[in-house]
């Protein structure tokens, strides 16, 4: 036989394996279900043939409340066993369905993140329960972060709000003397920055958690993002007596280093611009900023060092979800909302990167942006570069 007809023959071999494997399956469920309907007669063979095709977990209850049949998902399901079913809650539920005809449904308990299965309980022809549950996992994660965060927001917005509306009317009791007016004016404006700078990293925050589409992207030169970034933010550096001190690795082939990567210009650059603020906010007067961009394993790695007081070992899990502070009052008296390093997280992993933070209590931190890298452009060679967006100076500058 030459080997093409040995390939033909291997081919039809298996598509008859294939189909004949395919048949006793069908044949086994065809059997399951025929065994059901012989044992249980008076069960309805559609009821039986719909609950059989459900992803999720489906019984059928007798008037005694035992099992007569389960579909496969309750089978296997080892989160909703049978024992399940011999809950006194669930059994007294079983009972009114059964004696009222009335569904009833058995939420999630929303106090409790492990408590995520839905169950309903319905009457099918007065002889019979049918049970169906669900597990809502995710959904169920998702709902509970939803309410977290609108807590969250509600909370965050309360206080200036509330400022701004004592304020307002201190303003109008002091109207007959003009310096205690300028004082409130001044507090009213910054009250007003920070309902300004909430909204606008919540905005952020909500971009950044999308997800990027192919189409939206285009190449980001980082290196010139970082540049307009620093630029940015001197002025702020100056104001703080801090120095921003720039390191700019090469690009090993005797050219400078000018990674390009995939992505929005403008949400990378508002990530550098989270990192550079929080580093000059949290330094000492006199100290030293250092950002670096260099070439690890092929990816391109932007830094900011710090030489503030460093975070303590216990908050740096948490340190990237969205509201968390380390010190809630100094944040908020600094300008920050919480949300910077959650948005500079979300921004890096919409693009295939990822956030590191390194920091010792008394010596400082080091934030670390890594970046996938779409080509090394040494700048010699001519090309059209991307635009870098505008600067997103943060808090402090704005201010
Ligand atoms: P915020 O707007 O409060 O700065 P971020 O999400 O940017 O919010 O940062 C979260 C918290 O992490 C900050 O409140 C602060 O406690 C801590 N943090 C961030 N950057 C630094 C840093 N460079 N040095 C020390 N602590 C920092």
């Amino acid at each position: 036989m030459t080997s093409s007809a040995l390939v033909l023959a291997s081919v039809g071999l298996g598509i008859v394996a294939g189909a004949f494997a395919c048949w006793a399956v069908f044949a086994a469920r065809s059997a399951g279900r025929r065994r059901t309907a012989a044992l249980h007669p008076e069960l309805p063979e559609a009821a039986v043939e719909v609950l059989h095709s459900l992803d999720g977990f489906a019984v059928i209850l007798d008037s005694s409340l035992s099992v007569v049949y389960a579909n496969p998902a309750a089978r296997d399901d080892p989160r909703i066993s049978g024992e399940e079913l011999r809950d006194p809650d669930f059994l007294h539920r079983a009972r009114r369905v059964m004696s009222t005809g009335a569904a009833d449904t058995l939420d999630p308990d929303p106090h409790d993140p492990s408590s995520s299965v839905r169950v309903r309980i319905v009457r099918l022809q007065r002889r019979f329960l049918v049970v169906l549950a669900d597990d809502l996992g995710e959904e169920q994660r998702v709902n509970a972060m939803r309410r977290d965060f609108i807590a969250n927001v509600s909370h965050e917005l309360k206080t200036p709000i509330a400022a701004i509306g004592l304020l307002s009317e201190a303003v109008l009791e002091a109207a007959d003397e003009p310096e205690i007016v300028r004082g409130f004016a001044k507090k009213l404006g910054k009250e007003a920055r920070r309902l300004g700078d909430l909204s606008r990293d919540i905005i952020q925050l909500s971009e950044a958690q999308s997800t990027l589409r192919a189409e939206d992207r285009e190449p980001v030169a980082l290196l010139a993002v970082l540049r307009t970034e620093i630029e940015a933010h001197r002025d702020y550096a100056a104001q703080q007596g801090v120095e921003i001190v720039v390191t700019e690795g090469d690009g090993g082939s005797g050219g400078p280093y000018d990674p390009v990567t995939m992505g929005l210009p403008a949400a990378i650059g508002t990530a550098m611009a989270n990192l550079l603020s929080n580093a000059i906010r949290h330094s000492p007067e006199g100290g030293r900023v250092g950002v670096g961009i260099e070439r690890r394993d092929g990816d391109c790695v932007v830094s900011v060092t710090d030489q503030g007081e460093g975070i303590a070992p216990e908050h740096l899990p948490r340190l990237f979800e969205r509201f968390y502070r380390v010190d809630a009052a100094r944040s908020r008296e600094g300008g920050g909302t919480g949300l910077g390093l959650s948005i500079a997280r979300h921004t890096m992993r919409r693009h295939g990167g990822d956030i590191e933070v390194w920091s010792q209590p008394g010596v400082g931190s080091t934030f670390t942006l890594v970046f996938p890298v779409l080509e090394e452009q040494p700048r010699r060679r001519k090309r059209k570069k991307a635009k870098p967006g505008k600067p997103n100076a943060r808090k402090g500058t704005a201010q």
